[in-house]
């Protein structure tokens, strides 16, 4: 039996974010992590580092194809999905390096291995060599999700994708039906569209991105039909059938019409559920509620001495939350004083094409709340950037208290918005009031002006 100060299971970004915190703050630390390969987790093996690396692939084929109009003669680019392939596991691997450095750094003792409670107090880890017991003072669950399947149509991997089946892919597909139009949905069907496939995205609800600003999400739907994806909202897909070459979709939409249409394969993002099979939660007596682990404020479970943080509790899926609970988390296991509310604004981003940034309140919270505010757009035609960069579709929309001034949320379509949101978000943790913003000298020509203009329009 080892003993350690703390446990953490899963090397994602919560877990290992925690494990190197508490590691610096003199905690003896073991981190176990199923596979040394996966160290990372979901976001550097199958999520947002390989997604956001294809999806420079697409951009580069994008700009290939718009080169002339910069007096750039280039041929038709030619995509080779093998080669965009190895290059991101570079990155990853490259990225992975880090961790193990900060890990070292910190202190944190490694275990590959699959780790399952005992009891509340000691963990049994299965290891490529055979079985190790740890006991622990206190336990960080960080094991985080995977991709929803839908029992009418489960993911087989042949021709029924998850978005880590579509990563695998070494020919483009002719044809993908895409099923959710939530962020993996839209940046898979931007990603393939430009590198040449057939797309149709089908959304069961009226609209893109579910309850993202509802003008961004119909901006988004019409600049992707305007680049040939077939966006079905409204369009519920009822079953898929394979057979040796093909997938059968049938797809109902709100108006009662049933499509049925062949595909060459589909990739069903309807969302992701926390991972916490056999991790023996009934074991330790942790508490569940609808498939999450329960916390109270401090992240701490049912069982006091044992924490969870990530995609495993019910806050945004996402990396970066999953680093913000992380330390959180090692912060409460050290003892401090620290509290999961209020919640700071989390950036929603979306790496499409056109991209989509989106922080604080959207429009249609403003009138469901009953707030006194104003609401002003500039869009990127009018951006002198934007349009030396050929990329001058798309908005930068600002909401301000009517009365304060102070900036409650924003949302950006366009070109570098995952970026340009940051300083809206800036601008909103802090409690800036527009006339801050629009009093602020932007640099000239630059994207950042749009919203120092937009800020312009609330002051009047
Ligand atoms: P999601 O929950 O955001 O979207 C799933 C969509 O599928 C919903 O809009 C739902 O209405 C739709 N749907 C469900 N069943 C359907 C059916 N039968 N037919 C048609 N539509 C159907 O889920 P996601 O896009 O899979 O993402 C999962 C999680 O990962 C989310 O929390 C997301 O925020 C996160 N994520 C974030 C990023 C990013 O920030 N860039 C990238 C990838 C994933």
């Amino acid at each position: 039996m080892q003993r350690f100060d703390v446990a953490v299971l899963g090397g994602g970004p919560a877990g290992y974010k925690a494990a190197a915190y508490l590691g610096n703050h003199g905690k003896n630390v073991v981190l176990v992590e199923r596979s040394s390969a996966k160290l990372g987790g979901t976001c550097l093996c199958e999520g947002c580092i390989p997604v956001k690396s294809l999806s420079e692939t697409a951009h580069i084929a994008e700009l290939a194809g718009h080169s002339a109009a910069f007096g750039v003669g280039l041929s038709a680019p030619v995509i080779d999905l093998s080669a965009a392939r190895s290059h991101y596991l570079l990155q990853a691997s490259q990225l992975r390096r880090g961790i193990e450095q900060l890990l070292k750094q910190s202190r944190v003792t490694l275990l590959e291995g699959f780790a399952a409670f005992r009891d509340a107090n000691i963990m049994e880890v299965t290891t490529a060599a055979g079985h190790e017991l740890i006991e622990a003072a206190r336990f960080l669950i960080a094991t985080g999700s995977r991709a929803k399947s839908i029992n009418a149509f489960p993911i087989t991997g042949k021709r029924v994708f998850s978005s880590s089946h579509v990563l695998e892919l070494s020919e483009i597909p002719k044809s993908l039906l895409i099923i959710g139009g939530g962020a993996i949905g839209c940046e898979f069907a931007s990603i393939y569209r430009s590198l040449g496939s057939e797309i149709v995205l089908a959304e069961a609800l009226p609209g893109l991105l579910g309850k993202e600003d509802a003008e961004t999400a119909r901006t988004l739907a019409r600049e992707f039909r305007k680049r040939g994806i077939d966006v079905l909202c409204g369009a519920r897909v009822e079953s898929l059938e394979e057979s040796e070459s093909t997938v059968h979709a049938r797809i109902v939409t709100d108006e009662g019409e049933t499509v049925e249409r062949e595909f060459e394969y589909s990739l069903v993002a309807v969302g992701r559920e926390p991972a916490l099979d056999g991790l023996g939660l009934e074991k330790a007596g942790v508490a569940t509620e609808g498939g999450f682990i329960r916390v109270d404020s401090a992240l701490r479970t049912s069982v006091p001495s044992i924490y969870a943080a990530g995609d495993v509790i019910r806050t945004p899926m996402l990396a970066h939350t999953a680093y913000y609970e992380g330390k959180l988390a090692a912060k409460s296991i050290l003892g401090l004083n620290v509290s999961l509310e209020p919640y700071p604004p989390v950036p929603r981003i979306v790496f499409s094409e056109p991209q989509v940034g989106a922080v604080g309140i959207t429009e249609e919270e403003v009138k469901e709340m009953g707030l006194d505010a104003v609401v002003k757009k500039q869009f990127f035609k009018a951006n002198g950037r934007a349009v030396v960069m050929g990329a001058d579709a798309g908005f930068v929309k600002l909401i301000a208290d009517k009365n304060s001034g102070v900036i409650l949320g924003g949302s950006v379509i366009g070109v570098q918005a995952t970026e340009l949101v940051h300083e809206i978000a800036l601008a909103v943790s802090g409690r800036m009031t527009e006339s801050v913003v629009a009093s602020t000298i932007f640099g000239h020509p630059t994207l950042s002006e749009a919203i120092c203009d937009a800020a312009e329009m609330i002051h009047g």
